[in-house]
């Protein structure tokens, strides 16, 4: 007799999410790449619809993983970012520290923006700004590497 079971819950919420990711279309290597983190973050966090999805998966597919083990921007965080913010990850001498919230961090700040991301709390105008502003800094900074080498 052919197998009548249905296809388990868990698998089909899984595949209805992932179905409206906003990096299904994105060419993957703008999420590895450091040079375009700016531009990985900013399409998890103003354009995925299933971001606290991604990260809840995420959390538990790194959780207690190596940096080394881990990889690009997920979630809208860095995989360092992921590695410094996970407390049952290892952490080796010559790691950055390990990154812990106390809720003092003022919006506006990377440190706050990290929480709100971490947490899965909803990003402020403050702490989107904030991101915009390094976002423009950082690219200056580069332009101004990339003049001095060429
Ligand atoms: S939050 Fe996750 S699913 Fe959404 S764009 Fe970022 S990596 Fe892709
Ligand atoms: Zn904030």
């Amino acid at each position: 007799m052919a197998y009548t079971g249905s296809v388990p819950d868990t698998a089909v919420r899984r595949l209805d999410w992932m179905d409206q990711m906003a990096c299904r279309d994105v060419d993957p290597e703008l999420f590895e790449d450091d040079d375009q983190e700016h531009e990985a973050r900013t399409i998890c966090i103003a354009r995925c619809p299933v971001r606290s999805q991604c990260l809840a998966r995420v959390k538990t597919m790194e959780r207690g993983k190596h940096r080394d083990q881990r990889d690009g921007v997920v979630a809208g965080l860095t995989y360092v970012e992921r590695h410094r913010l996970d407390a049952d990850a290892p952490h080796h001498q010559g790691d950055a520290e390990v990154l812990k919230f106390d809720g003092t961090e003022r919006c506006g700040t990377h440190l706050a923006l990290l929480r709100h991301l971490w947490l899965d709390e909803p990003i402020d105008s403050k702490c989107w700004s904030g991101k915009v502003k390094r976002d423009r800094k950082n690219r200056g900074a580069a332009s101004d590497v990339a003049r001095a080498v060429s």
